[in-house]
């Protein structure tokens, strides 16, 4: 059988994760949420994730410079300790690289990598590097450390919650389709395009909310709402229904789909790669929650939806008139 017809998380579910079931004891939280958590004491564990950037999948090398993709390397990883409401500490970083690049091109990655370690206090404690064939290949792990009290997983999202996001969505799906389709880089293109390749991760944010108990599931959004969501209501077995009027999106975003007649509201939900912070909320406490996240961030946390008892699926709204034909997310393969 051909990896596309169970497709990447068919794989990760069916294959690869049921092989460890028994190896894996109660007290650690492993392959389904978006970091590894390993309890350290009675309050304190240690959360640990990685992620890969293969170039022409992730990147293409003549559309992204170095300092761009040393810095978005580590920021998707960072994302996923923030979603997990965690404390980044150190981080680890793999590459492959074809025997004729350039040490400047190194020199510049490390750069754009390093400005984010430093304005997180995240120091480089290893790695390995490696030559390869014809294409880049970035892997970068790090470890965190987490109040147990504060972790927020997945699955422990509960009926009625709302569901909010820290950030717009749909810049980086724009900035993509800038790329992908060579358009002129004006000065909005080059809007949505910094999201794209640089997308600061929602550490401090995820660090806040992860103090309050009324956050009950929260993940960062990389694939897509379409998908991301769908992991929550999956991990925590409720249904969800998103209000497409209600979801956040830059003027740029709305401008540039106007001038390319791109469906805005697609590349919002199904695009990814917008390192927000999705999570779901007590809906009696989400107006003083949300007054503390504006005073304290200066921008509004998102309500996009709520959950309800029922079957693990998403009910796209739009002005209470059910959407039937959005996009599903990202899925490798
Ligand atoms: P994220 O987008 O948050 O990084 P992914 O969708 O990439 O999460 O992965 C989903 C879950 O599957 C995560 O818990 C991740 O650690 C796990 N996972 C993915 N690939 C593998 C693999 N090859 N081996 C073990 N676990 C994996
Ligand atoms: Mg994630």
């Amino acid at each position: 059988m051909k990896i596309s017809k169970i497709g990447e998380f068919g794989l990760i579910e069916e294959v690869i994760a049921p092989e460890f079931k028994e190896l894996v004891n109660k007290h650690l939280t492993g392959i389904g949420d978006d970091a590894a958590i390993i309890p350290i004491d009675e309050h304190t564990s240690h959360i640990y994730t990685t992620d890969m950037l293969i170039e022409k999948t992730h990147f293409l090398r003549d559309k992204i410079s170095p300092y761009q993709l040393g810095y978005k390397s580590l920021s998707v990883n960072l994302s996923d300790i923030a979603a997990m409401g965690g404390k980044p500490i150190a981080s680890y970083l793999s590459i492959g690289l074809p025997k004729d690049m350039e040490v400047e091109w190194v020199e510049e990655f490390m750069k754009g990598y390093k400005s984010l370690s430093e304005e997180f206090h995240v120091p480089l404690l290893g790695g390995d590097t490696t030559s390869s064939e014809n294409n880049i290949i970035v892997n970068v792990g790090v470890t965190g450390k987490i109040s147990t009290k504060h972790i927020k997983l997945r699955s422990t999202a509960k009926a009625d919650d709302l569901v909010c996001l820290t950030g717009k969505v749909g810049d980086s799906a724009g900035g993509l389709q800038i790329i992908l389709n060579d358009l002129p880089e004006d000065p909005i293109a080059k809007k949505l395009l910094e999201h794209h390749l640089t997308p600061p991760p929602h550490i401090s944010e995820g660090l806040w909310l992860s103090q309050f108990e009324t956050v009950h599931a929260m993940m960062d959004v990389s694939d897509g709402i379409a998908s991301d969501l769908k992991h929550i209501l999956k991990a925590s077995q409720l249904k969800g229904t998103v209000e497409l009027e209600h979801i956040p999106m830059s003027n740029e975003l709305i401008r540039q789909s106007e001038h390319y007649k791109w469906n805005p509201l697609e590349l919002s939900v199904s695009g990814g790669e917008d390192y927000v912070l999705l999570l779901t909320v007590d809906k009696n406490e989400y107006e003083t929650m949300a007054g503390k996240f504006r005073e304290k961030f200066s921008k509004p946390l998102y309500q996009i939806g709520y959950l309800e008892k029922g079957e693990p699926q998403i009910i796209y709204l739009k002005n209470k008139k059910e959407v039937k034909d959005l996009k599903e997310g990202y899925s490798h393969f």
